[in-house]
């Protein structure tokens, strides 16, 4: 109970920073959404936001979302799940049956597997974002820049629908470069979403026009394990 209630008012809390944060920013978006990044955190937590209205949620992993979700789903019939986590193409339907926007397409094979699945039957999802990996890191998540053009146009030619850009910063490092030149590819793209900040940076990211953050421990607290 006492956790419980520790959320909800981390979440009023979150949500007038963002607003305060996003109105005096000229280049913020009229309108920021906060993605509650719920994976580890126990079904408890996550019903303590869905009490206190909220509804858009993130997981990384497919199979962690589909042991959580669809009970959560009929209860609140409204959720809207984004998988923030990389995508293997042999869980491509089990993802579009369970998630409704994948912020994490990042290859070609990924977005034709997404595509063909699509094709045979209407499934749940109908929001899909390109992953960048805008610090050029190596080890990191999403497409290399200089294929980002490639990509979306491959997207289009198998008539999977992007609608926005997403990326995850290098660590300890001024995040907001990073951010201005994620914006500048969208906008060069013409794409409207912009999924970028996390707990430790989301301001920075709002006001350099972030649509939607991404937050986990800002307002859940600690995760148990590491992911
Ligand atoms: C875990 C995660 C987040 C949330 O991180 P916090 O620092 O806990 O807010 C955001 N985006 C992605 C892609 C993540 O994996």
């Amino acid at each position: 109970m006492e956790q419980n209630s520790s959320i909800e008012s981390r979440y009023r809390t979150l949500l007038s920073r963002m607003e305060a944060v996003r109105s005096v920013s000229p280049a913020a978006a009229d309108s920021v959404s906060l993605v509650a990044v719920s994976k580890t955190q126990p079904e408890e937590a996550i019903l303590a936001l869905l009490r206190g209205g909220h509804r858009i949620f993130g997981e990384n992993k497919v199979q962690e979302a589909a042991g959580k979700w669809p009970k959560l789903r009929e209860h609140y019939a409204d959720i809207e799940l984004h998988l923030i986590g990389s995508l293997q193409s042999n869980k491509a339907k089990d993802a579009l049956e369970l998630f409704d926007v994948i912020e994490t397409i990042d290859r070609p094979s990924l977005a034709d597997a997404l595509a063909k699945e699509r094709g045979k039957s209407a499934l749940r999802c109908k929001q899909f974002l390109v992953q960048v990996n805008i610090g050029e890191e190596p080890q990191k998540g999403g497409v290399e820049i200089a294929q980002l053009d490639a990509l979306l146009k491959h997207c289009a030619s198998v008539q999977l629908p992007i609608s926005g850009l997403m990326c995850v910063p290098p660590a300890d490092t001024n995040p907001s470069p990073y951010f201005a030149l994620l914006r500048t590819l969208a906008q060069h793209h013409g794409l409207q979403k912009i999924s970028m900040g996390m707990s430790g940076d989301f301001e920075a990211a709002i006001r350099l026009g972030a649509t939607h953050i991404r937050v986990g421990t800002a307002l859940f607290g600690e995760r148990q394990n590491a992911a």
